[in-house]
């Protein structure tokens, strides 16, 4: 008998079907004397959904506000799933985050879990119940509801899963497991058998949808045994393991993409020392993460500096820079937010020189311009024009050998 902690994520509970097909699912592990404890997303499209509305309402939703509209997603979805249990004889019980005693910080609308409450959830256990809990959402120390960025359930099921010292902790979604790339971009993407907490965080850090940052960096940090399956069929999936040395390393694990992205430039700053935290500081004061920074070479004392934003802030951070030219003198400001970012990730980098080159030709050998470089040990991401980033990620996937082997016609 195990304590499985199972996440079912928007489209596994996208319809009533796909929600009888995971309460199927459940029962068939209760059937064979697991203890299961669920989380779920809301149905798919519905925070979406939500997020459009309250942006209809008002130009610039309270983040308190938004909060609580967010979170009625996975109220209704924990209502549903739980019903589907007990109308086949499983005692499924929906639990929301502050019922429970998720506990996070205040800060809305990406809140970090600092504390969750397990006599609840234990004496449910006892009970031979199912506890459905509701994903993303959290409590703050004022009882304030909050939620934990989109694609946040992820992280409330590593978080219950740790407290509760499961055994495994699964996240059924609609892929069979964490793939070489986004299968909806490149369709010869295969599934990893496994792949190191490092790798993992670094491909979701970097863009990969598939798990939540924060829950790869939970289980690493617990020992959570984390597993990504799908919940449309059957099969291993893929284990997030810590790295072994018996491990083979391949160079390159994975490719991840973002859309996430914009650029801003401010061209003809004196090149002075402290002129980049004059630039950077009010954008970190307003609250804004940069990602990306580059400092070209000066000339004439004078030099161009550019950074990347998240998609979102870009207007925000073009309102900052505009000050910041005024007050240092620079020539102009300009700005693209139709950039995309692709990065390989790979343990095996660490001991391989090349890879960077290798990257470099795939993309320019389908003419795409890179517009800017960041590395680390185990990573390597570029900027590229949006409307290259299918072909890009496809070109860089396929110099690193990563796909399936096509289907030979003749077989
Ligand atoms: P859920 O609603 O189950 O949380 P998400 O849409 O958040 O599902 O995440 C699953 C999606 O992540 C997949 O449908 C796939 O398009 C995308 N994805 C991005 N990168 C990868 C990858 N490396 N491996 C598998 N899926 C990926
Ligand atoms: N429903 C939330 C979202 O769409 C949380 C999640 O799916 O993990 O972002
Ligand atoms: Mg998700």
């Amino acid at each position: 008998m195990a304590l499985l902690v199972q996440k079912y994520g928007g489209t596994s509970v996208g319809s009533v079907e796909r929600i009888h097909a995971v309460a199927e699912r459940i029962g068939s592990y209760r059937d064979r004397g697991d203890q299961v404890v669920v989380v779920v997303s809301a149905m798919s499209g519905e925070t979406n959904r939500l997020e459009t509305l309250g942006h209809e309402v008002s130009e610039y939703p309270s983040a308190r506000e938004m909060d609580v509209l967010l979170a009625s997603g996975e109220q209704v979805s924990i209502a549903l799933l739980s019903m589907a249990l007990i109308d086949r004889g499983y005692k499924g019980c929906s639990f929301l985050a502050d019922q429970v005693g998720i506990v996070t910080d205040a800060n809305h609308r990406r809140a970090r879990i600092q504390s969750i409450e397990t006599r609840l959830l234990r004496k449910a256990l006892e009970e031979e119940r199912v506890p459905v809990i509701a994903g993303f959402q959290g409590i703050d120390e004022h009882g304030n509801l909050t939620t934990l960025g989109r694609g946040g359930s992820d992280t409330s099921a590593v978080a219950v899963a740790a407290t509760l010292g499961a055994d495994e902790c699964q996240i059924f979604t609609d892929v069979d497991g964490v793939c070489t790339a986004d299968p909806r971009i490149v369709s010869r993407a295969q599934r990893l058998d496994q792949i190191t907490f490092e790798e993992m965080l670094e491909l979701a850090s970097l863009g990969s949808k598939i798990l939540h940052p924060r829950s790869v960096e939970f289980a690493g940090k617990y020992q959570v045994p984390l597993r990504v399956l799908s919940s449309f069929e059957d099969g291993p999936g893929t284990l997030i393991t810590k790295e072994s040395s018996d491990m083979e390393q391949p160079i390159v694990s994975g490719v991840a993409h973002t859309r996430d992205e914009a650029k801003l430039t401010i061209a003809g700053v004196p090149d002075v020392p402290g002129v980049a935290s004059k630039i950077l500081s009010p954008v970190g004061h307003a609250g804004l993460e940069v990602d990306m920074i580059v400092q070209n070479t000066g000339a004439d004392g004078l030099t161009d500096f550019t950074f990347t934003v998240k998609r979102d802030d870009y207007d925000r951070a073009l309102g900052i820079l505009d000050n910041v030219r005024e007050t240092l003198g620079a020539r102009e400001v300009s700005g693209d937010n139709r950039i995309a970012k692709v990065s390989v990730v790979g343990v095996g980098m660490r001991s391989h020189a090349g890879v960077a080159a290798k990257m470099f030709d795939a993309l320019a050998a389908e003419n795409i311009n890179i517009q800017m470089i960041s590395t680390s040990e185990i990573k390597i991401s570029v900027v590229v024009a949006e409307r290259y980033l299918e072909l890009a990620v496809r070109a860089v996937h396929s110099a690193f050998e990563l796909g399936e082997a096509p289907v030979d016609k003749d077989d």
